[in-house]
């Protein structure tokens, strides 16, 4: 099953909703980062929040190129949480420590615990003038809840979330989704009782992904059929780096810096934090490098 987000209108045209399965991407970046099972929850919940929200930019007022960066910055194990994502469904992110495991006596992994206090930081580079930041304390360290709390706070915006991984017990990604429920402006309370009814009548999202449900089918019995559609679109986890990328990295360090690196390790060795890429760099590259940052 592909990934894919599908969005529509419902409750009576009140309401948007954003539903995704986000299986193969958490896949991808438990694979990349050798993630242990609480961080593949955390990691997984986060991208799938990340990518939902950034598809929200696809084809409102020609913001297609939107970028954004989310970043959690708890003082739990895990180190803190970077994703990045625009509005063509694509999103890439890491975590500080990927080797991390709690669970709940229940056996539920422990989000909350690994991730510990901090803030939710959302930067959006709309590519027109400015870069908005705007940031909301975490409420649960669940994610899920974090997110919600963001967008009714710092946008406004009254959002129900779910997020939710399943692991298997063999470290495997099982399935993972997502759920996001926002209130439009002139809706009544009969619309949001209906959308707390219906959310209830759902089972936990990763296990209802798990029992082989794909986006138009949680549409559906979130629903119950009354809905319109907006747009179906696949998701992926997707790097842009580049050594071009890299190279301006490097140029930034000044020049004293590189030299300094060639002469303690003879190159130097960069590695993408979002896909494990690593370019090398030769003495004469650095060299070229330094010329052309002092044309
Ligand atoms: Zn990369």
């Amino acid at each position: 099953m592909n990934d894919t987000l599908i969005k529509a209108y419902a409750f009576n045209d009140n309401a948007r909703v954003y539903v995704a399965t986000t299986t193969q991407l958490v896949k991808e970046a438990q694979k990349i980062h050798d993630l242990w099972p609480t961080a593949s929850a955390a990691l997984g919940r986060f991208l799938t929040g990340s990518v939902m929200m950034g598809a929200m930019y696809k084809g409102a007022l020609n913001h297609d190129d939107t970028e954004l960066t989310l970043r959690i910055d708890g003082d739990g194990p895990l180190g803190g949480m970077v994703a990045t994502t625009n509005a063509l469904g694509h999103v890439r992110g890491y975590v500080g420590n990927p080797h991390v495991f709690m669970q709940y006596n229940s056996g539920k992994l422990n989000v909350k615990a690994v991730v510990g206090d901090g803030h939710l930081h959302v930067t959006k580079d709309l590519k027109v003038r400015d870069i908005f930041t705007s940031s909301v304390k975490l409420t649960s360290g669940e994610i899920a809840e974090d997110f919600a709390y963001y967008y009714t706070v710092s946008e406004q915006i009254p959002s129900a979330v779910s997020l939710g991984v399943l692991v298997g017990e063999d470290n495997h990604i099982i399935a993972s989704g997502g759920v996001i429920i926002q209130m439009l402006p002139g809706h009544k309370e009969e619309d949001i009782v209906a959308v707390e009814e219906a959310l209830k009548k759902l089972p936990p999202i990763s296990e209802w992904v798990a029992q082989g449900h794909h986006a138009l089918d949680t549409l559906q019995q979130l629903t119950g059929g009354d809905h319109k559609l907006l747009e179906t679109m696949p998701l992926s986890y997707t790097c842009d780096c580049s050594r071009e990328k890299f190279e301006r990295g490097l140029i930034a360090l000044g020049q004293e810096e590189l030299l300094t690196m060639i002469d303690e390790d003879g190159h130097i060795e960069t590695t993408c934090h979002f896909c494990g890429k690593k370019e090398r760099f030769e003495p004469d590259d650095v060299t070229a490098l330094i010329k052309e940052a002092n044309q």
